[in-house]
């Protein structure tokens, strides 16, 4: 498990599964100058799962991963080519020494299939005591289209029955040092998580970043963008936030789950991280 401290806070990255997108997921990605983003598959494969952060008498989760469940193997693959699996959250939460009720806030950058899979599967919520905040914009734009059986709208469903969910608008300090930033334009309602303690900042971007080839081609799209140019604006935003500064970020989806820093000229370099525990 990879893990960092940030002053008085601990941000462990937990793997839950991995999904194999075709390269015609990410318009604008060029399969020669990015041969490093492709699998041998041919596919670019993705790492799904979430961040824990304790610290301050709070533990809070960011995102919940891609779920108990496969997607896309029966019969080749669905039409658009993806597939995926998850079903690792509940071991690593458990090597953090984490049990699901401990979380106090289930922060869901967005409700995008891959990062809601363990909010309540099969429509049972996984972690009772957690309060459940997510960019209310996404709630039209990614439930109420969605069908009936769709895993994302059962699993909302769920924790709105039961009380736990709240609506975010807006930049909302969810604990001293821990706010939630509205980042729109992958989804409408997508947020990221800043977190700031001792003088020192961690990020968590959720999909603002989606692969490492956007560092060096900030232009490349994901087909999963609600829309594309101010998901764009807000990437160009963060990047220049964080850029050459010691601030840390930890995409979503980044090979490995791995912290980094973003140099003046966009290299992600890799923070070494401390041992869990
Ligand atoms: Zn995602």
């Amino acid at each position: 498990m990879r893990s960092i401290e940030l002053g008085n806070i601990e941000i462990h990255a937990l793997a839950d599964g991995l999904l194999r997108l075709p390269t015609s997921f990410f318009p604008g990605l060029d399969a020669e100058r990015h041969s490093d983003a492709i699998a041998p598959d041919g596919k670019v494969h993705v790492p799904t799962g979430a961040y824990l952060v304790r610290g301050g008498g709070r533990t809070i989760l960011v995102d919940a991963g891609f779920g108990p469940r496969e997607i896309g193997f029966a019969e080749g693959g669905q039409s658009d080519g993806v597939t995926g699996s998850g079903g690792g959250l509940p071991v690593a939460l458990a090597e953090a020494g984490v049990r699901p009720a401990d979380i106090d806030t289930l922060v869901l950058t967005h409700l995008h299939a891959d990062h809601v899979g363990w909010v309540a599967p099969h429509g049972v919520p996984y972690f009772p005591n957690a309060e459940v905040v997510y960019g209310e914009a996404d709630w039209a734009e990614l439930v109420e289209t969605s069908g009936r059986h769709d895993w994302t709208r059962i699993s909302l469903e769920a924790v709105r029955a039961t009380g736990q969910l709240r609506p975010l608008h807006g930049d909302v300090e969810l604990a001293p040092g821990i706010t939630a930033r509205a980042a729109p334009g992958h989804t409408p309602g997508h947020y990221v998580l800043d977190l700031v303690s001792e003088g020192r900042r961690a990020v968590l971007l959720g999909d603002v970043l989606h692969t490492p080839a956007q560092l060096a081609d900030p232009g490349i799209r994901s087909a999963s963008d609600t829309d594309p140019s101010l998901t764009h604006r807000t990437r160009q935003r963060w990047l220049q936030e964080v850029e050459g500064t010691d601030t840390v970020v930890a995409p979503a989806h980044f090979p490995g789950l791995q912290f980094f820093r973003i140099t003046a000229d966009r290299v992600a370099e890799p923070v070494s991280a401390v041992p869990a525990g």
